[in-house]
């Protein structure tokens, strides 16, 4: 039996004496103030074990993780065809990159970069009947904890900010790969980014993408495939321009966002969600890279 608890606790100190503890990301202006000193670890096993390390219960904002839960709802609304809009490659380029997407006609590489998440926000609304409120009670479902809120002021900044996401919009809508407006897909893209959660809410969240598709309550969200099919996407395409590195060192599915979070699971087994807000070069959390290659290196637990 490993001491899971020890173990986190010895990550958690080796991070907080790193010396390098990354950049805050500020580009969504709303994000910059955060102070990058915040450090959290929490795991969950299937067979019920649960420990957290440091600011594992405050919340922050999920951005790109909740490209996850989006493209998990779509395929529980619309099954298969999704991928008649979008290609399930990793892009090898960062997030929010616009050239694939001209050379592939409107298919984005992937659903877990920028434009491939466009076109899920854009399925989702068209088969969602009150599109926010709607999702943001899937993701209180997953987790069975209804304090999960949108932070509109993030929601708003990104909003203002986000010409890149703009561009991308525009060009999927000009290859007729969106099927409702510009603005009207961003309003609730920015939305679903802004959504904010802490690491032990966020390992809830993920329960089911460990567990075959069943979360927390044993209720069935996924089929078991279907599991399958998101958590090889996470592990191709989690990481930007960074998800081989990730397969190399730490060896596990998961997906990051800009706000410094990370979730990873070893399907069977456990999901680990860290956050710290300060990033490395390629947009991923500093200590949460880190303290995940420490986690699978010392309990020699990973998908290999
Ligand atoms: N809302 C952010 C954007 O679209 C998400 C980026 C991220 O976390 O990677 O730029």
């Amino acid at each position: 039996m490993q001491n899971y608890k020890a173990i986190l606790e010895e990550i958690y100190t080796d991070g907080l004496n790193a010396t390098d503890k990354g950049t805050v990301a500020s580009y969504i202006p709303e994000l910059a103030h955060i102070d990058k000193n915040n450090f959290g670890i929490h795991l969950k096993t299937l067979d019920g074990i649960e420990y957290g390390a440091g600011n594992f219960n405050t919340p922050f904002s999920i951005q790109s993780i909740s490209k996850v839960l989006a493209l998990s709802k779509a395929m529980a609304l619309i099954g298969e065809s999704v991928w008649k809009r979008v290609d399930v490659e990793p892009s090898g380029h960062p997030f929010n990159q616009l050239a694939l997407l001209e050379l592939e006609n409107g298919i984005p590489r992937n659903p877990l970069i920028n434009s491939g998440a466009i076109v899920i926000a854009d399925i989702l609304l068209s088969h969602l009947k009150n599109p926010k409120e709607d999702f943001l009670n899937y993701v209180r479902e997953l987790t069975s904890d209804t304090n999960i809120n949108y932070n509109l002021e993030v929601a708003k900044s990104e909003k203002n900010t986000g010409y890149k996401n703009f561009a991308a919009a525009n060009l999927l809508k000009s290859f007729n790969n969106l099927v409702n407006s510009v603005d009207d897909v961003l309003d609730f893209y920015f939305h679903q980014c802004s959504i904010e959660m802490t690491c032990s809410q966020l390992s809830n969240a993920f329960f089911f993408l460990a567990n075959k598709g069943y979360c927390l309550t044993n209720t069935a969200h996924l089929t078991k495939t279907q599991a399958k099919r998101i958590n090889a996407i996470m592990l191709t395409c989690g990481f930007y321009d960074e998800a081989g590195e990730f397969a190399f060192e730490v060896g596990l599915p998961g997906k990051s966002g800009v706000g410094g979070g990370i979730v990873a699971l070893l399907p069977n087994h456990f999901v680990i969600t860290t956050w710290s807000p300060g990033l490395n070069k390629k947009g991923n959390s500093k200590l949460g890279m880190l303290a995940l290659e420490q986690f699978t290196t010392k309990t020699k637990l990973s998908i290999f």
